[in-house]
């Protein structure tokens, strides 16, 4: 349909499990930019005295404003493609919304669980507008996906969580992506974990590009590299099951994206920090809240707080010496952050926060008090 950029399946489709039966459902996603962090980069070098490349991977810029419209054109496609009539999922928010839209392209009834009362509002502004039939249930997001899996399992209807391999099938189109762009596989990939389906399907997108024949990946993506980048992984504090190593009953933080206490992808992500020689560890909501600004101060893309735990990653490392040894190297890093979701999603937490930072005046209609404000 389109000669510029065809959507994630017709651009990947060699990589995914698509036939020519598959009706491609897709809303053109992926193509997303990737942003130089240079102003980042400048006051981590003041800050820190070390010299950082930072790219930022902003996902925000999907249609529906998450990373989860990579998933869910594979998932929804494979559903569409397999006769079902009805999808179903539990979410946090960008899972609904991206589901609500597929469906809607894709002519289908889409029913969604979430967590009463913890979910931001542009997220279920997209879901009702799409048409899905949203049920809010007294829980949280882990309680909504027992139920939504339970009913996957007992009707025919399709369950489209990460828990549907094609969703991380999808996903994984992200790595690919990232060396086509980049024209080389960064060294370590900073990233926000929740249900870790996310760090699951990039890792697996990285082992799969790094075992290509070497004419596939010069043909197709210009890039000889082999060499796999550390994955780096952050959980909020309050919602860490996977650093502490035990479900969690009562997840907390303001970051509702990653508010999940008992993660499906669990072992995905414990193989990609293992395999990978990486780290799945914790940023608090404060460190969270604080990246989240610099972000969107410094560099003018809007996320989301779940995204932001990418930026507090790499600060907290910074802090704690990780990128020492760079110090007195000549060698410059490369990181990949990965901001996965837009900060339109939640306007209430971006006033919220925006509050500590910057203060809107209320001043008389005139110029002159603007310009003795202003201090030109
Ligand atoms: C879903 C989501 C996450 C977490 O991804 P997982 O695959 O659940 O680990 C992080 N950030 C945003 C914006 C999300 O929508």
């Amino acid at each position: 349909m389109t000669r510029i950029w065809p959507g994630v399946i017709e651009h990947f489709k060699e990589f995914l499990p698509i036939s020519y039966k598959t009706p491609i459902i897709t809303l053109y996603e992926g193509n997303t930019p990737i942003v130089k962090a240079e102003n980042l980069e400048y006051k981590i070098e003041k800050e820190y005295g070390i010299k950082l490349n930072i790219y930022l991977k902003y996902e925000g810029a999907n249609p529906t404003g998450s990373f989860k419209d990579r998933g869910m054109t594979v998932a929804i496609s494979k559903a569409k493609e397999e006769n079902s009539k009805i999808i179903i999922c539990a979410s946090t928010g960008n899972t609904s919304a991206s589901a609500a839209a597929y469906a809607a392209k894709a002519n289908m009834r889409c029913v969604v669980l979430i967590p009463y009362g913890a979910i931001a509002l542009g997220k279920l502004s997209q879901a009702v507008m799409h048409g899905a039939e949203v049920f809010a249930i007294k829980g949280n997001f882990d309680d909504a996906l027992k139920l939504a899996k339970e009913i996957s399992q007992k009707y025919p209807i399709k369950l489209v969580n990460s828990l549907n391999p094609y969703r991380i099938e999808g996903q994984k189109t992200a790595s690919f992506e990232i060396i086509e762009q980049l024209g080389f596989i960064p060294d370590y990939q900073f990233m926000p974990v929740g249900n870790a389906g996310n760090i699951t399907a990039y890792w697996r997108g990285y082992k799969e590009f790094v075992n290509l024949p070497k004419e596939t990946k010069i043909k197709k993506f210009k890039v000889e590299d082999n060499k796999l980048p550390k994955m780096m992984g952050f959980q909020a504090k309050g919602a860490a099951p996977i650093v502490l190593g035990k479900p969690i009953k009562n997840p907390k933080t303001i970051a509702t994206a990653i508010r999940i206490g008992n993660p499906a992808s669990w072992k995905g992500a414990l193989q990609a920090k293992d395999e990978s020689k990486g780290v799945i560890d914790t940023v608090s909501d404060r460190e969270i809240l604080q990246a989240y600004y610099t972000l969107s101060s410094l560099e003018g893309l809007f996320i989301e707080p779940a995204s932001a735990a990418s930026i507090a990653g790499i600060i907290k490392y910074l802090k704690i010496g990780y990128f020492k040894k760079f110090k007195s190297s000549k060698y410059i890093p490369k990181i990949v952050a990965i901001l996965t979701g837009h900060g339109l999603k939640d306007p209430d937490c971006a006033i919220d926060t925006s509050k500590k930072y910057v203060k809107i005046k209320k001043i008389p209609p005139e110029i002159k008090t603007i310009i003795k404000e202003l201090k030109l």
